[in-house]
């Protein structure tokens, strides 16, 4: 009654509705259990005005934290669960439980005290850890009670396995942070060759992380991470910043690098200024819309592709030519296809490898390139090791190529020697 929240009888309808949604669309089902910590030496020293104002104020805070489709409920005294469902990544319960701790140990002005209250969370995960309401909850209170052994102010996972899969995310998110501000990362360069004609056509810019302690690290060890956070923004904007001052000299010193390709996130297209930074870029580095070029991969596009339809029509607009990032392996449909303002499909490594697997693969091959030139869009493969595979991609009619067969991606300096060489 005192915070309006469903109670236990209701939740536990709640909790059997969304594991029968679950178990239908084949989604995971995250189940929180929220214990305040301290919560009972503030109730006794201040009384039970103050306990229910904390209780009232918290709440307001969990509602605020979690999304309108989540469920809160109050199961009595200090206990709070959330349920959250429709999410793609189990890696995301871990942010919601890292938020709610934070949100929760920020102090509480409540009758003129400054009161500090933090909280243990424990989680349990339909379909991983159990299919049934009851086990479910036995769960994530005991996973709860192990947040309280831990030294409270935490959360744990049911399974050992994911929480120490959150932890070391936690780090690699800590990390990430620290790695934006203090602008430690460096952009890399491919070359994409014109087979036909031997002419350096453009480069593609990939991230590398340059930590101090663990040295150069991959992009696919946080790409992920910076996606589902958001960070993901200030990465591109940083490689997009450093990538155009890079190719803005170079044109000015008489160098002929091509296009530049920047690998972009969709996230990016939300935020409405992309475009707006994107063109500022170009005017501070005299750089012409010919010079540059995005790549968005096409499991990102397929995520929502009408949104991503009318955000790609604006770069279009501006002369700006679009790739498909990882052609094949995203299941866009055909009837997309046609209406995406796309100039370029990047043909993917996984069918440039099948080339000398088989005859099927060499078709597979043969029907993407075939299918570009119908819709008469330009093509490029990436992941080119072999002489072989180029000269198969040629005879079929793909003449640009990226892949280590011309060159890995290199920092700018070696690649200012590859041009050099290939100048004179
Ligand atoms: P991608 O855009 O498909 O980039 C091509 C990746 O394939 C690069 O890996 C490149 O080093 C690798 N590669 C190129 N040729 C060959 C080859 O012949 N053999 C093999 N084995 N690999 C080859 P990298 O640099 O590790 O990048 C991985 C992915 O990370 C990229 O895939 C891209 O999706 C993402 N990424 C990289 N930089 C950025 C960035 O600045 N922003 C965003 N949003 N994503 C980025
Ligand atoms: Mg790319
Ligand atoms: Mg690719």
């Amino acid at each position: 009654m005192l915070t309006g929240l469903p109670n236990r009888v209701l939740f536990n309808d709640r909790l059997e509705q969304g594991i029968q949604k679950a178990q239908r669309n084949s989604t995971i089902l995250a189940l929180y259990f929220i214990d305040l910590d301290n919560f009972k030496i503030i109730n006794d020293s201040f009384g039970h005005h103050v306990g229910n104002k904390i209780l009232n104020a918290v709440t307001s805070r969990l509602k605020d934290t979690i999304r309108s489709s989540d469920t809160l409920s109050r199961l009595g005294g200090d206990e709070f669960t959330v349920i959250l469902e429709d999410f793609d990544y189990i890696q995301g319960t871990s942010r919601l439980a890292q938020k709610i701790l934070k949100m929760l140990s920020e102090p509480f002005l409540i009758d003129n005290h400054t009161l500090y209250i933090s909280s243990s969370i424990g989680i349990s995960l339909y379909p991983k850890d159990a299919q049934d309401a009851e086990s479910l909850i036995k769960y994530a209170d005991g996973a709860m009670n192990k947040a309280k052994e831990e030294g409270k102010n935490n959360f744990q996972f049911y399974s050992n396995e994911i929480t120490t899969q959150a932890l070391n995310r936690v780090a690699i998110e800590t990390g990430i942070r620290e790695a934006i501000k203090y602008e430690e990362f460096v952009v890399f360069y491919q070359p994409q060759i014109d087979a036909s004609t031997n002419r350096l056509m453009g480069m593609e810019a990939v991230v590398r992380w340059d930590n101090p302690k663990l040295g150069l690290i991959p992009p696919i060890k946080f790409i992920p991470v910076a996606e589902e956070t958001g960070m993901i923004i200030d990465i591109d904007n940083l490689v997009m910043k450093i990538a155009m001052e890079q190719f803005g000299k170079w044109y000015k010193e008489g160098y002929n690098p091509g296009v530049l390709s920047l690998n972009l996130a969709i996230k990016h297209l939300e935020q409405d200024n992309y475009i707006e930074k994107l063109h500022n870029n170009m005017m501070k580095f005299s750089l012409d819309s010919e010079h540059i070029a995005l790549e968005l991969t096409e499991s990102d596009i397929m995520k929502r592709p009408d949104e991503a339809i009318k955000k790609l029509k604006k770069i279009s607009a501006l002369a700006i030519r679009i790739a498909i990032d990882d052609f094949g392996t995203g299941y866009s449909s055909l009837s997309y296809l046609k209406k995406f303002p796309v100039d370029k499909l990047k043909i993917d490594k996984s069918f440039i490898d099948d080339i000398q697997e088989d005859e099927s693969g060499r078709s597979l091959v043969k029907a993407i390139i075939a299918l570009s030139e119908s819709l008469k869009l330009d093509m490029i493969a990436e992941g080119v090791e072999e002489e072989a595979q180029k000269d198969f991609l040629v005879d079929n009619g793909c003449v640009n190529i990226q892949g280590y067969y011309y060159a890995k991606p290199m920092p700018s300096e070696e690649i200012q020697e590859f041009m050099k060489s290939r100048m004179s």
